[in-house]
């Protein structure tokens, strides 16, 4: 196949047609015209097989996976994300993975009605490249460095699901089926929290994604606004299935060590109940798991305020507690 054709058979159709774009794919770039008073929000992610995906992950796992780790940039910054290119890497040109690749990613590019504008196609070893713009109103976006002592930490939805579905996928372990692809599903298809995100410009004071590991990601927040925090371990919340898979002799610390869960981490001066009301359209619900401090770093305790040790892959001497 030609690349023309190729372009022409894979991704000139694309399935969303937005208002604000007035050429697409098809000419040297495209042309769009961003709503007034708005800023973009801008952003970036490149997965490569082998070091962001295991060779062999399913084509419509990645195509969804590509794009949803940049809309959940967006969730991080409360951005509505908007339109997205895509450079695309690949060895030859499989027509099944393509279309795979293709449902994965306009699956979810309809749900956000987020619509590819253009890219680059070349030969090379499997690399995906994508960047997103989303608006968000001036001013308004979620930042890095609003955190203030005296705030609660919250992550939204449950944190280990994606690291011990990595763990099944290296059958390191075993466990029943149902619970297994549940956690194999978190891995390959996280939810971002683009809908949580622009509720939380109303709400939140710093907020960032996590792709690195809770502890990783809250340490950029700390850092970025000069605080540190003191989380209580116990209170990260889990799924029943990580649960299982704890049970099973995986490895909670995970929880706290790894990310790829794209849930949001951030800082608020409202409390539980009233960020779980205000965040009910948005299909998540918020964990408090601690408060952010005057002094530096993260601070890991237990149930009872006592401290927890920790290193770079996790947290010590702490027990298989899950609630
Ligand atoms: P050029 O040589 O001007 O870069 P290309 O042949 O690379 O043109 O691309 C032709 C058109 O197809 C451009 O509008 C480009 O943005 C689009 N395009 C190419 N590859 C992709 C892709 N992987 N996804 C989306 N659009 C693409
Ligand atoms: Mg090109």
């Amino acid at each position: 196949l030609p690349e023309f054709q190729l372009i022409q058979t894979y991704f000139s159709r694309q399935p969303v047609h937005r208002a604000d774009v007035d050429i697409g794919i098809g000419d040297d770039a495209a042309l769009v015209s961003p709503a007034e008073d708005m800023q973009l929000a801008v952003a970036a992610d490149v997965l490569n097989e082998g070091v962001h995906f295991p060779a062999g992950t399913d084509a419509r796992a990645i195509g969804h996976k590509a794009l949803a780790v940049n809309l959940s940039d967006m969730a991080a910054m409360g951005a509505e994300p908007s339109w997205f290119t895509l450079t695309l890497s690949m060895p030859g040109e499989d027509k099944d993975w393509l279309e795979g690749f293709c449902q994965g990613l306009y699956e979810l590019a309809s749900r956000y009605n987020v619509q590819l504008i253009g890219g680059d196609t070349v030969s090379g070893p499997l690399s995906i490249g994508i960047q997103v713009c989303g608006y968000v109103p001036r001013g308004t976006a979620l930042m890095r460095n609003g955190a203030r002592v005296g705030d609660n930490v919250f992550v939204t939805g449950t944190l280990g699901d994606a690291a011990a579905g990595l763990a099944l996928h290296d059958q390191k372990l075993c466990m029943d089926d149902s619970s297994a692809s549940l956690l194999l599903n978190r891995l390959e298809f996280p939810e971002p929290r683009v809908e949580a995100g622009m509720i939380l410009r109303d709400c939140a004071t710093a907020a960032i994604d996590i792709s690195d590991g809770l502890v990783a990601d809250l340490g950029h927040i700390c850092e970025m606004s000069g605080c540190g925090a003191t989380i209580d371990a116990e209170r990260v919340p889990a799924s029943e299935s990580f649960t299982r898979f704890v049970e099973a002799g995986g490895d909670r610390r995970l929880q706290l060590s790894f990310g790829d869960d794209y849930e949001l981490c951030f800082t608020s001066e409202l409390d539980e109940v009233e960020l779980n009301q205000r965040l009910d359209d948005a299909g998540c619900t918020v964990t408090c798991i601690g408060t952010i401090t005057g002094s530096s770093g993260i601070r890991l305790t237990d149930h009872n305020g006592k401290e927890v040790g920790f290193d770079e892959t996790g947290f010590e001497h702490f027990g298989n507690r899950t609630t």
